[in-house]
């Protein structure tokens, strides 16, 4: 189960060398979107050089418009792992539904986006497969009901599950959701499984992408999602929110004095 009651040890992903949990911070970093094979080697390049330890990239993106960019799909993973084969970073990416699934054999971290959050045939899925799930908390829900969430993953038998928060609606607009950082010790003290954040979806606005990372850091977060782009102005989605990569490596050097990495 996912209550601490019943389990008080700490969970420790583990994800190829690195470990994700109490103690072992990580962020994950790269773009929105794989937009093509240069693109995500290049970013992934200059991430890993800042220290991100794992690699981010959609290529099945759930979009609210169907006319807006859709991902490469399947290219797209092939071109994550291109950059994992690269680099060496371990690649998280996004599935949307069960037949997905044959796509990821390759894939080190499943996400389970937040538009996904209660799609519990997908979340039974997942929780049959051996690999970790990066479960986001969706847009609208209490936490309450994203730790059911993870329930459901866990109760097919699979407990490495890394919870994100991504920020929730609420009435305020000049964000694009609300960070809820009370959310990371809520989950924590509830649950045994790590917490990250993710700044980048939350705030919408590259400008806080900073500020809401140490929040993170500073309410006991155990990693941070990250969106990079190596040109944010022509991103083919969420470039508002995308860091360039040079901000992002003053970012890390920043975060680097009041964390430690592994
Ligand atoms: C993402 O991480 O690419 C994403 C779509 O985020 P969310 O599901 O939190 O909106
Ligand atoms: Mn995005």
């Amino acid at each position: 189960a996912v209550n601490r009651t019943v389990h008080p040890d700490d969970t420790l992903v583990k994800v190829g060398d690195i470990t994700i949990g109490e103690g072992f911070f990580q962020v994950i970093s790269g773009p929105c979107s794989v937009e093509s094979e240069e693109q995500v080697v290049q970013i992934a390049r200059s991430v890993k050089a800042s220290g991100a330890t794992l690699l981010r990239g959609g290529a099945f993106k759930p979009r609210t418009s169907p006319y807006a960019f859709q991902g490469l799909q399947d290219m797209g993973i092939k071109f994550l792992l291109s950059a994992k084969k690269e680099t060496g970073l371990p690649i998280v990416t996004e599935i949307m539904n069960q037949t997905q699934l044959p796509l990821f054999e390759e894939v080190d971290v499943i996400q389970i986006g937040a538009r996904n959050m209660q799609n519990f045939d997908l979340l039974r899925e997942v929780g049959r497969c051996k690999k970790p799930i990066l479960l986001k908390r969706g847009l609208c829900n209490t936490i309450e009901e994203f730790l059911m969430s993870a329930e459901y993953i866990m109760s097919e038998g699979n407990t490495q599950i890394i919870l994100c928060e991504r920020g929730i609606r609420t009435f305020e607009t000049m964000t694009r959701n609300t960070l809820d950082l009370s959310a990371v010790p809520l989950l924590k003290q509830k649950s045994h499984l790590p917490v990250i954040v993710d700044p980048s979806h939350a705030a919408g606005i590259r400008s806080l992408v900073a500020p809401l990372s140490k929040a993170a850091i500073a309410v006991g977060a155990d990693g941070l999602m990250i969106e990079t782009h190596n040109n944010p102005a022509e991103a083919l989605s969420d470039g508002a929110q995308s860091l360039d990569l040079p901000q992002f490596s003053t970012l890390m050097n920043d975060l680097k004095r009041r964390v430690s990495f592994e």
